[in-house]
């Protein structure tokens, strides 16, 4: 079937018009008529984190990044739910993702945010602006059966997971219209969106704590919509790491699924970047930054800070890095105490506690030291 018409794409122009639309008009309708059943709301936001997930830890991370392994029965939930979400096959979707990561903000990223915020949000679903992709890059997608299979009956298993399985579920406490209207069609839009923002939202607002290099950036707001992928500057910088918020209080439930599903072994091989690298591409930004605040001071000036900056910068990589070696060693001497205890062990997990808190102190104290630099290189002592 001929899907582009004079360059538009009038399907998915009728689609992603029309369902929103639907969604307003019918909840509104069901609202003035006593409607929806208060379970129907719940099985909504239910399915609203399942299909979101499906797309997140499932099309995005595992099967766009290979940020870790999933047993089939996780792979074929992602591929069901992630398909409900009506974004097209994983195969299609991850072959499209993969572009936009090789090809960030050039005139082949897909969605490219250069192309503007609308564009990157949908308007690429609307007009076709490239060749279509060959799926060269998916090679090792194809050779997983339950990808090619949900590639092959993608529409047939979306509308009924999307659709047919709410509606079945919403018929249970008689409320079948509301099933389809709420946890099917309006699920749906809101999901649309939340994922769409990744494309947009997560490339226009927050900072670029790891690489000024892209357009992707951190941002705490992004995040809470797109189910924990708005720390987006991050992702794009290690995108092989099944995390996008590494700090705890970072919302990133995808993360926490992830973790989650690991603990009752049924994914495995998370992967992470090294936290020398993190520490080193942070590093850098806060460098880049800073020596752009020095631009109107004399040469000598900037010379002196910049010295100064790579001294303080050594010393912090090569503290972390000492640091990292003594948690190591100290969880080896307290494992192995655990099992047999002795008095001379005793003395070394002491002795390795103490070192290890000397290297956090001195970390600290070094950290500080950067963080007055980088606020304002001129605090540097001895500068005019
Ligand atoms: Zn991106
Ligand atoms: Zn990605």
């Amino acid at each position: 079937m001929k899907m582009y018409i004079r360059g538009y794409h009038w399907p998915h122009i009728l689609f992603f018009s029309a369902s929103p639309i639907i969604s307003i008009v019918s909840v509104s309708w069901l609202v003035a008529h006593g409607g929806p059943h208060w379970a129907t709301w719940i099985l909504a936001v239910v399915l609203l984190f399942a299909t979101g997930m499906g797309t997140t830890a499932g099309y995005h991370r595992l099967f766009s990044h290979k940020s870790y392994q999933a047993k089939w029965a996780v792979r074929l939930l992602y591929l069901l739910f992630g398909g409900a979400a009506f974004e097209g096959s994983a195969r299609w979707w991850a072959c499209q993702h993969r572009i936009h990561h090789h090809h960030i903000d050039t005139g082949q990223d897909p969605y490219g945010i250069n192309k503007g915020f609308w564009h990157a949000h949908i308007g690429w679903l609307f007009v076709q602006d490239q060749e279509p992709p060959n799926f060269d890059n998916i090679k090792d997608l194809d050779q997983d059966p339950l990808v090619r299979l949900q590639d092959r009956f993608y529409a047939p298993l979306a509308i009924l997971i999307g659709f047919g399985l709410p509606t079945a579920i919403a018929a249970l406490w008689g409320d079948p219209w509301g099933g389809f209207f709420v946890a099917g069609v309006t699920r749906m839009v809101f999901n649309h969106h939340a994922t769409f923002c990744i494309n947009s939202l997560c490339h226009y607002i927050g900072n670029r704590p790891y690489s000024d290099q892209h357009s992707a950036r951190d941002s705490w707001i992004a995040a809470l919509v797109t189910y924990g992928e708005g720390y987006h500057n991050f992702h794009h910088e290690f995108a092989y790491d099944y995390r996008n918020g590494i700090r705890f209080y970072q919302w990133d439930p995808t993360k926490w699924l992830i973790n989650v599903l690991s603990w009752f072994k049924l994914a495995h091989h998370l992967r992470q970047a090294s936290q020398e690298h993190i520490l080193a591409a942070r590093l850098e930004m806060d460098q880049k930054r800073a020596v752009g605040r020095l631009a109107h001071y004399s040469e000598s000036v900037r010379y002196k800070t910049h010295e100064v900056l790579i001294t303080t910068r050594t010393q912090l990589q090569q503290t972390f890095a000492r640091l990292q070696k003594l948690k190591k060693e100290y969880t080896k001497v307290k494992r192995a105490q655990l099992h047999t205890f002795t008095e001379s062990m005793g003395k070394t997990l002491e002795e390795k506690r103490l070192e290890l808190q000397r290297a956090k102190q001195e970390f600290d104290m070094i950290m500080a030291r950067w963080q007055q630099l980088i606020s304002g290189p001129e605090l540097v002592g001895g500068l005019p």
